[in-house]
């Protein structure tokens, strides 16, 4: 018989780096759940929110003998026709790679195998190149729609996940043994009870403003103008990360040569540039960033994003844990934002899963801090040094001017430097989750 909550305090120590192997154990999700106490719930992990990062937490914790729900509030279809595009880090493709989906993804996005680092017209260039890792490539760049589709594609195989679609999380009310929460779905209002709540609910987090949990940081003074275009010259797979006074401006490669732009200027500007005409807006592109891949042409329509940064002072309380942008958000240079959440999804997993097989209540705050604990600091580590690269290169101080030239020179001609800091950016420093290395079986539940 599993003994619940029996971990003592000499072995908890161990516990947090002592996950064991996935493996699916229904068997040990019937004792425990009976063990526990013998409420009803309608699902062990209720995650609010069907973007990326939520779906990817319920794909990770599909086979764990839980039984989970996953509420989005939008429409299947918009959910998924969002026009965006990540530059996902090896990191996250190793997760994908160990949910089984790597194989269907990577044939549809682009690797970029070179980036190029510059502050504005200064010709020095720092060059990253897959062998300052001893890697194959560098990352990718997936659309929003091929990510989300093949996650969707995963969870309608999964018994035990309900996926409620378009249904909208009206209220969460906390109690000290479940969480019960109203839920909107097709023109009615139903209950649902759950042990546990993943608020994977995004920047604005619903759930987050309900529970209370405070969170710090600002709105830049600039905006992101985001677009695709089609170059006349192939992209070669390169990403160009260019450092201007009004902010960073970056290329990144995608399938069918086409490149994604994200063009951070401040917000005045970026509504003046959404408003010019199609021509205009290229000459415009041209005229700043150069002609090195010909004539450009744009695809679609340009839009824009205002930039923040926010972090909330906890990632749980007891019954609730937020991943993804409800617990932090960062500034785009680097594309980091989603590559955190799809790591946060992936440890908290991990966290679940091994406390559910020690037959440990997995939501109390004991056993939800060991995630906390995991990617708090991570996180912060990169939304500062996101910080930092903007607000040391965004302006045209002459000592900050030539320190951080300095720093470009040191990042292109000392090694150790420069591999450590595209190793973070790569996300291969810190705490990898399992999920990265654990050979997954995916069980027909
Ligand atoms: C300009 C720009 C460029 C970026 N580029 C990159 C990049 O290159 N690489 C990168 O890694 N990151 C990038 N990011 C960051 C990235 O877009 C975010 O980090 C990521 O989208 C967050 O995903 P999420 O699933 O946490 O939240 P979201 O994508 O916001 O998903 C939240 C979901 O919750 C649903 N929801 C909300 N409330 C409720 C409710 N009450 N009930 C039910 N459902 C609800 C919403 O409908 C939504 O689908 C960029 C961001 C910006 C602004």
């Amino acid at each position: 018989m599993v003994q619940v909550n029996a971990v003592t305090a000499s072995d908890s120590l161990q516990q947090d780096y002592d996950y064991g192997n996935f493996d699916p154990e229904p068997s040990n999700y019937e004792t425990s759940d009976r063990e526990n106490n013998r409420e009803n719930y309608d699902y062990d992990v209720t995650i609010v929110g069907g973007g990326i990062v939520g779906s990817l937490a319920a794909c990770a914790l599909s086979g764990s003998g839980l039984k989970i729900a996953l509420i989005e509030a939008s429409q299947q279809s918009l959910a998924v026709a969002r026009g965006q595009a990540y530059s996902l880090n090896l990191l996250s493709s190793q997760i994908f790679d160990q949910l089984g989906l790597w194989q269907q993804i990577r044939p549809q996005i682009e690797t970029y195998t070179q980036v190029y680092l510059s502050d504005g017209h200064y010709p020095g260039v720092v060059h990253f190149s897959p062998q300052d890792i001893q890697a194959e490539t560098l990352g990718y760049v997936a659309e929003h729609r091929i990510l989300l589709t093949e996650l969707q594609t995963q969870l309608r195989q999964c018994a035990d996940v309900a996926w409620l679609c378009p249904a909208k999380v009206l209220q969460t009310d906390f109690q000290p043994n479940a969480a019960s929460l109203t839920i909107e779905q097709a023109g009615g209002v139903t209950t649902v009870r759950s042990r546990l709540v993943i608020g994977a609910d995004g920047a604005r987090s619903p759930i987050r403003q309900q529970v209370g949990i405070k969170t710090y940081g600002w709105q830049y003074w600039q905006s992101c103008v985001v677009a695709f275009i089609k170059p006349e010259k192939s992209h070669s797979n390169i990403a160009y990360e260019r450092f201007q006074p009004d902010g960073p401006f970056a290329i990144l490669p995608l399938p069918d040569n086409l490149c994604r732009i994200v063009w951070t200027v401040p917000h005045g500007e970026a509504e003046r540039l959404l408003k010019l005409d199609r021509a205009s807006f290229l000459q415009e592109l041209t005229q700043r960033y150069g002609s090195q891949m010909g004539k450009l042409d744009l695809v679609g329509e340009p839009y824009v994003f205002p930039v923040r940064l926010l972090h909330s002072t906890q990632y749980v309380q007891p019954r609730l844990a937020l991943i993804g942008d409800a617990a932090h958000c960062c500034h785009p240079v680097g594309g980091q934002g989603m590559n955190l959440g799809i790591r946060d999804a992936a440890a908290l997993a991990e966290v679940i899963r091994a406390a559910h097989r020690r037959g440990e209540d997995f939501a109390n705050l004991k056993v939800l801090k060991r995630y906390e604990r995991w990617r708090m600091v991570e996180n912060v580590i990169v939304l500062a040094f996101t910080d930092l690269l903007d607000r040391l290169f965004s302006n045209q101080i002459l000592p900050i001017v030539g320190l951080r030239r300095l720093g470009l020179w040191i990042l292109d001609n000392i090694q150790p430097i420069k591999t450590q800091a595209l190793r973070l950016m790569l996300g291969l420093t810190g705490r990898s989750p399992q999920l990265t290395t654990a050979n997954l079986s995916r069980p027909a539940i």
